[in-house]
């Protein structure tokens, strides 16, 4: 092993004379997959500690969210959507649990899916249209389409995000973080010039693949910058991501969404942090189409979700992780969807 690329790599991270208190954050819930699934937290130097960040869709997503689509579904609306959406618990039930009391709800691949629902339905259609950069482009592409189609019967009920602005609002509040491990995916969209506001706040920065050999260069690299003192944000996944990011997937965008205020699980209300519907598109905002009746409930008691997104725990912290809370009975967002760090930590360990 200590022979290979990746063994020297393990062996310089695994000696690293790091700054006693270091905390990085990896942001993406894949890289705290891949994180825990090749075991690099063992090689972690004295002194480090890697921490999950806001960055899985949804672990962010609020309760609040979950309970207007419950609501839309029980007023007689189709409601489709990601599958790892449909096991997240709202404040009183889930989709899944609405599914098995005959509601209309049916999980897909793609936004484009849900289009083909509408259009072969003519039902009231609604798409959960959740995710971060990488998903958002594909979603505007399908309200495009659905304009082009005039098909009257589809909507979306947003709660897209966007990581640059959650990563300021990190930085501004007392989590001693030293540096990100960025995610790749979302890079490739919005590209390494997205994240000029690090140097500002005296952060190193590093776009990471999610293979272990990325990973762990990935946190060589911002330990020698912390040491140095050098406050950058370093590209190492060229391979797919570019200093511009992806220009096409960020045009569709901006014609169909606009950066609006939005609420995340943990974090609270970020100002531009999410995407609104232009108002070009306004008919496909449900939102606006229909009289939302949500049934909400105070936040449950003891998950300690919010803690877990903004790093200032680790999973086992939370009194009921892997006890009343666990994969197949999850309490809590971050043990619903396979990237969520709660669900990782009880998977691999
Ligand atoms: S273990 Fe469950 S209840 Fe606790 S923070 Fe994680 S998801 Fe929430």
């Amino acid at each position: 092993m200590a022979e290979t690329k990746l063994g020297k790599l393990a062996d310089r991270l695994r000696t690293f004379s790091a700054r006693p208190g270091t905390k990085i954050m990896e942001v993406c819930g894949s890289h705290t997959v891949a994180i825990r699934r090749f075991g690099v937290q063992r090689l972690l130097p004295a002194g480090v500690k890697l921490v999950s960040g806001p960055g899985c869709p949804v672990c962010v997503t609020p309760d609040l969210f979950i309970d207007e689509a419950i609501a839309l579904a029980r007023q007689g609306a189709t409601i489709t959507s990601f599958g790892d959406m449909l096991r997240v618990p709202g404040s009183r039930s889930s989709l899944e649990r609405e599914r098995a009391g005959g509601s209309d709800i049916r999980a897909v691949y793609s936004p484009l899916d849900a289009l083909q629902i509408a259009a072969t339905t003519q039902k009231e259609t609604v798409f959960l249209a959740v995710g971060f950069e990488t998903t958002a482009p594909v979603i505007a592409a399908a309200a495009q389409l659905a304009v082009e189609k005039k098909l009257a019967n589809f909507s979306l009920l947003t709660s897209l995000r966007l990581v640059p602005p959650a990563l300021k609002a990190l930085i501004s509040s007392d989590t001693g973080l030293s540096g990100f491990l960025l995610p790749g995916h979302v890079s490739a969209i919005i590209g390494r010039q997205a994240y000029g506001f690090l140097a500002a706040g005296r952060l190193p920065g590093v776009i990471a693949g999610f293979q272990a050999e990325d990973i762990i260069s990935s946190l060589v690299l911002l330990l020698e910058m912390q040491n140095k003192g050098i406050y950058k944000t370093v590209n190492n996944y060229a391979r797919v991501v570019r200093d511009q990011g992806n220009e096409r997937s960020r045009s569709v965008l901006a014609e169909v969404f606009t950066p609006a205020d939005a609420e995340w699980r943990g974090l609270g209300s970020i100002p531009g942090s999410g995407l609104a519907l232009r108002p070009a598109f306004a008919a496909l905002d449900a939102r606006k189409r229909f009289a939302i009746h949500a049934d909400s409930a105070p936040a449950r008691r003891g998950c300690r979700c919010g803690d877990v997104l903004r790093g200032l725990i680790d999973p086992p912290a939370c009194p009921l992780f892997n006890r009343s809370c666990r994969p197949d009975h999850p309490v809590g967002p971050c043990m619903v969807s396979s990237e969520g760090s709660c669900s990782a930590w009880v998977t691999y360990g």
